[in-house]
């Protein structure tokens, strides 16, 4: 494919910071801090389990239009449930815990060690933007935290769209915008499913964040334009000399 690219675009939580990291940090000490009757392993086994069921809950209402305007109810009754399978007597303690777990994860959340270096090597060369799924809040407040809003010239999120990834509208806004051909747009994310599906069905040149190696799925409709273990591996991609990175 032509890499007449005009524009980069990329994910935020695990492709540019690293979210499920300060996520489960934040958690543990949450629920070692909560003094529960269980270890927090078992506490964090629990968390996990009801996870694979509430998030699919989440995104259908009465929750999905609470949580894309506040990450706040849907943390809430995620720790509720938690709770309630493991010291149901302390299920009163799903709100400030909450409040501990989110105020945590802020503070543990940091950019990929690559991410500043890729970003000031791309600005100038290229238009730059964020797509993230996710309530408003939460996302307002990891751009600010991270200190990455001057680098984008265009910043998508779902709560304050109302709609996410993988759906195709997302990312004509985005193309439209520019003015561009879809593919002269390039999307960069760790989401084999929102982020490189949903880049490649609108058209999009699309970037795989897999620093596991995961294998691209058998049944793939689109496969990624490349696999990239860092970030680094967008300047490849794009011909640019790794050595052009500033080192600040
Ligand atoms: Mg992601």
């Amino acid at each position: 494919m032509s890499k007449d690219i005009q524009a980069v675009y990329f994910d935020l939580d695990d492709t540019l910071c690293a979210y499920w990291a300060a996520s489960r940090k934040a958690l543990r000490q949450t629920f070692e801090e909560a003094h529960l009757p269980v270890s927090a392993d078992d506490a964090m086994d629990a968390w996990r389990a009801v996870f694979a069921t509430f998030s699919e809950e989440v995104r259908r209402d009465p929750w999905y239009r609470h949580y894309l305007e506040s990450g706040e109810p849907t943390r809430t009754e995620h720790l509720r449930r938690t709770l309630e399978r493991i010291a149901p007597d302390h299920a009163h303690k799903a709100e400030p815990m909450s409040r501990r777990y989110a105020e945590l994860r802020l503070q543990y959340l940091e950019l990929f060690p690559d991410a500043k270096p890729v970003l000031d090597a791309l600005r100038g060369k290229y238009r730059l933007g964020l797509i993230t799924n996710g309530p408003a809040d939460v996302q307002r407040s990891e751009i600010e935290t991270l200190g990455i809003e001057g680098y984008f010239d265009h910043i998508l999120i779902e709560g304050e769209m109302q709609i996410g990834k993988p759906a195709k509208e997302v990312f004509e806004k985005a193309s439209s915008k520019w003015n561009c051909e879809p593919s002269q747009m390039l999307f960069v994310g760790n989401s084999f499913d929102h982020d490189v599906l949903g880049a490649k069905s609108a058209g999009w040149q699309a970037l795989w964040m897999n620093k596991e190696g995961a294998p691209v799925p058998d049944d793939a409709p689109f496969q990624p334009d490349g696999i990239i273990q860092d970030l680094c591996g967008v300047l490849d991609y794009l011909g640019i000399e790794r050595s052009s990175l500033s080192t600040r």
